[in-house]
């Protein structure tokens, strides 16, 4: 069986962080990643509030930085799926569809997806219409009216800059202000080709073989609404993936996992690093943060518990 002073479980920008942490102080590191190396923010067209970075630069290029950061201190990565994580006393048992690895420390860097609207039409609409990343499908609604669910920084950001394509961008609320950041609201607001639909949600998503309409349920004055659009992008938050720790780590009402400072979880030797934590700001720089700390408190609980952990 293979094994490892740390497994990273998860490529997103905690992961690639924890990495560097850890192989640079000479643990062997290995990172799996079931999908992209980079996760989440791989979509983002343009990172400007990451420090050290004034010219902006797309969430690839941010991350494949870091991935070769990382490579250049030894880690090793694997494009296998984590199924399973067990225990043997103080040493965790890294499962995969493929092979058992044993592991001193585990970091867990699994991140977060899009909630669902759960509304009819959504599911058989989606990638004809319905779609929950602007940066990967705006440039199809060149000249066309669409539709952004959410009042938070994700559908405000992707809204605005769906206006580089879209003719009309209606924002649909199911309150009378947005939660997004006061300069990101200022700036939608500024836009001419945004427009806002206040305490409204939508209650179908309708077409023929493509989005065409929305229904839309106005909360304030009890009425049904119908919104041609061609598309729909859909931002009302993010659910943690958290299902290999559901048995045996803590969380939070919501799902996401419970640290303390040292990004350590209730289990000995098993961190949570990034998105998967509850905490309150879910961005590139916080994620590097937590997985340098997670990075360095694995190495010093290995170090502390060397003699106690049978690999
Ligand atoms: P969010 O902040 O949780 O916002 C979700 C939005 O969707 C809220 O406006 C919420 O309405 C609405 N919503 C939730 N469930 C809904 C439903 N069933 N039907 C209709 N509307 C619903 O999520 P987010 O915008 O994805 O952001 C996630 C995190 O990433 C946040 O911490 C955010 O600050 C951060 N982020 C930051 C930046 C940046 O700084 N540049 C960019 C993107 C994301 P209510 O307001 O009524 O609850």
């Amino acid at each position: 069986m293979m094994k490892y002073d740390v497994i990273i479980i998860g490529a997103g920008p905690a992961g690639l962080s924890a990495a560097i942490y850890s192989a640079r102080s000479g643990l062997k590191t290995a990172v799996f990643e079931r999908g992209l190396i980079g996760g989440q923010i791989n979509v983002t067209e343009e990172v400007e509030n990451y420090p050290g970075f004034p010219e902006a630069l797309s969430g690839y290029e941010l991350t494949e930085r870091m991935h070769r950061q990382a490579e250049h201190f030894g880690t090793e990565f694997k494009d296998e799926e984590v199924t399973a994580l067990g225990m043997e006393g103080l040493c965790k048992i890294v499962e995969t569809s493929d092979n058992k690895y044993r592991a001193r420390a585990v970091i867990f860097c699994t991140g977060a997806y899009p909630r669902r609207l759960n509304v009819p039409g959504e599911e058989k609409f989606t990638g004809r219409g319905v779609s929950y990343c602007a940066t990967c499908d705006g440039a199809l609604y060149r000249d066309k009216i669409v539709a952004v669910i959410g009042g938070g920084d994700s559908a405000i950001e992707e809204g605005i800059f769906l206006t580089h394509f879209a003719k009309k961008v209606v924002v649909i609320h199911r309150r009378d202000e947005l939660r997004a950041q006061k300069i990101i609201q200022e700036r939608a607001f500024k836009n001419p080709k945004m427009e806002f639909v206040w305490n409204s949600v939508v209650q179908e998503i309708r077409g023929e073989n493509k989005v065409q309409e929305l229904e839309v349920y106005n909360r304030k004055t009890n009425t049904v609404s119908v919104i041609p659009v061609d598309g729909v992008f859909i931002y009302v938050g993010i659910l943690p993936n958290n299902k290999l720790m559901e048995s045996r780590i803590d969380l939070d009402s919501a799902g996401f996992a419970l640290t303390d400072d040292f990004m350590h979880t209730n289990v000995p030797g098993v961190y949570a690093a990034g998105d998967i934590r509850k905490k309150v700001l879910r961005q590139v720089v916080t994620a590097t943060s937590d997985g340098a700390i997670a990075g360095w408190s694995a190495e010093k609980w290995i170090t502390e518990n060397y003699d106690a952990i049978q690999l």
